[in-house]
């Protein structure tokens, strides 16, 4: 097996009193998909945001290669974020007034490259993904599936070592669906970066390398505090679990953005 890219160990957060995660050990290699299930309020959001440097943990660590990324500043996590992190969620959280291509370069602008040098990339992405001609539409002028796909070259335009999806398909029918996480994962592969998705959905999981449970915040079988890398290795991928079909929209996208 190849060394995990993203380690995280013994990560715990706490809302109030109940911790959201309780001991979480987690890791992932270059190449590796990581299918996160559980059911509604288990964790499984809240390990991502962690994983990715959106919300600090209470305690434990994570580390990206040989860095630990959970004690950064926030402005060197905000800067993690746009250049080795990409993120796509339920909704693709486009910005409605701005086209397709725009939507796409954005991250790359964010990072300081000119219009010009983001704009070239961005299409060629929106050709990859299938949405050559389709540049200049709004948001409002996609289908859902459209909009997703935009909403992952806008994830894929910064060739990222690590994407976190958030039950991405999770809006779409299933055969859009089904499209959107191919690409995905062809892509994911083809640039040798992990995918942490959070997904309820069994065959997602399936298409996964690897699949871990979320339970109450801690992982599915495992102690209560992690003590290394053996105690949690993938689970088989579990079957459907009951979830969160309200909790639309409040994605933290602004934060991931900021
Ligand atoms: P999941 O994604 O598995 O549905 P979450 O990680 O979103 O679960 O939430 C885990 C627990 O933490 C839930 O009890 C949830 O209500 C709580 N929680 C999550 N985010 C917040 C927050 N920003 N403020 C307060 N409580 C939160
Ligand atoms: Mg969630």
């Amino acid at each position: 097996m190849r060394p995990p890219m993203l380690t995280a160990r013994a990560l715990v957060k706490r809302f109030g009193t109940a911790p959201a995660l309780d001991g979480v050990d987690f890791h992932a290699a270059p190449g590796e998909s990581v299918a996160v299930t559980g059911p509604s309020g288990s964790g499984k959001s809240t390990l991502l945001h962690c994983l990715a440097g959106i919300m600090r943990p209470d305690d434990g660590e994570v580390r990206l290669f040989d860095e630990r990324i959970d004690s950064l500043s926030e402005r060197r996590r905000s800067h993690l974020r746009r250049t080795r992190f990409a993120f796509l969620f339920q909704f693709g959280q486009l910005l409605p007034e701005l086209p397709a291509e725009e939507n796409v370069a954005l991250p790359l602008m964010l990072d300081g490259r000119s219009r010009r040098d983001s704009l070239e990339p961005a299409r060629a992405e929106l050709r990859r993904l299938g949405l050559e001609g389709k540049e200049q539409r709004r948001p409002g002028e996609l289908s859902g599936g459209e909009a997703q796909r935009v909403a992952l070259a806008r994830a894929l335009v910064v060739r990222p070592a690590v994407v976190f999806a958030d039950e991405p398909t999770g809006a779409l029918d299933r055969a859009t669906g089904d499209q959107v996480m191919g690409v995905l994962l062809d892509t994911v592969a083809e640039l040798d970066a992990a995918l942490v998705v959070v997904t309820h959905d069994p065959r997602i999981a399936a298409r996964c390398t690897r699949t871990i449970e979320i339970r109450d915040g801690r992982l599915s079988g495992a102690p209560r505090t992690g003590d290394g890398f053996d105690g949690f290795a993938g689970t088989a991928p579990a079957g459907p679990a009951p979830d969160s079909a309200g909790r639309f929209g409040h994605e933290p996208v602004a934060e991931v953005w900021r």
